[in-house]
């Protein structure tokens, strides 16, 4: 019951702070000196903002938490998809995806605007030292990591997991760290055909120690239990 009632331990001290990329705010919480970092990005997943949070007051490290309820979030008259926008075509797309037209100029402005604001962002983001950024997701539709497969080179698949929950990892040692567990596990170290703008690409471009848990929405206890096991392999 220890784990419910606390096991003697005081509560964490946490420091709230917050940060800013091209006018989406995040919450910024930090507990202790670890150089981990996690970020939660779409505001709709919320069993995986609770598994974070659990997990923060638990572990050391930094959160960035997306401060919005939607999937979505406003950039200047549109919505965008917020993890669609870590490279230029990819924020290309996302600014057309709800507002297919742009007075002239408009859009090269506003790429240029995210490309610059990026690599702030990006700068704070990225943990240093080999720390790892750790992306917490849910799914709630068709996707599994069926989806990921053409991006992969190596996988270690276990049928008797459901195929919506399984990690994603841009580094071969942590792979091999984290295919002797029993989770669906995934290896992408080679650049995609196509950059969709997802922080997963930029993360490996910048040598980044990225990993990606993705579990279905509303299994809360499935994702602390992912994030438990990546923190202990991978420390
Ligand atoms: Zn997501």
């Amino acid at each position: 019951m220890s784990l419910l009632f606390g096991s003697g331990k005081e509560k964490p001290e946490i420091l709230t702070t917050s940060v800013s990329f091209s006018g989406i705010e995040f919450e910024v919480l930090k507990n202790g000196a670890s150089n981990n970092h996690y970020i939660w990005l779409h505001g709709d997943e919320r069993t995986a903002n609770m598994a974070l949070m659990h997990h923060l007051n638990h572990y050391d490290g930094t959160a960035f938490l997306i401060k919005s309820d939607e999937r979505e979030v406003a950039y200047q008259d549109t919505k965008i998809d917020p993890n669609r926008i870590f490279s230029r075509p990819g924020s290309f797309r996302a600014l057309k995806k709800f507002k297919p037209e742009w007075a002239p100029g408009m859009l090269k402005k506003a790429l240029d605007e995210l490309d610059q604001n990026r690599e702030q962002f990006l700068s704070i983001l990225f943990p240093d030292s080999g720390g790892i950024l750790i992306a917490v997701h849910n799914n709630f539709r068709g996707y599994n990591l069926k989806s990921e497969l053409k991006n992969c080179t190596k996988v270690s698949i276990n049928p008797k997991e459901n195929p919506r929950d399984f990690i994603i990892c841009t580094d071969p040692d942590d792979f091999d760290k984290l295919s002797v567990g029993h989770y669906n596990v995934l290896l992408q170290d080679q650049p995609p055909k196509e950059d969709d703008g997802s922080l997963s690409w930029a993360a490996f471009r910048n040598g980044i120690r990225y990993v990606n848990i993705e579990t279905r929405l509303g299994w809360l206890s499935q994702q602390k239990k992912m994030l438990k096991f990546i923190e202990e392999r991978l420390n």
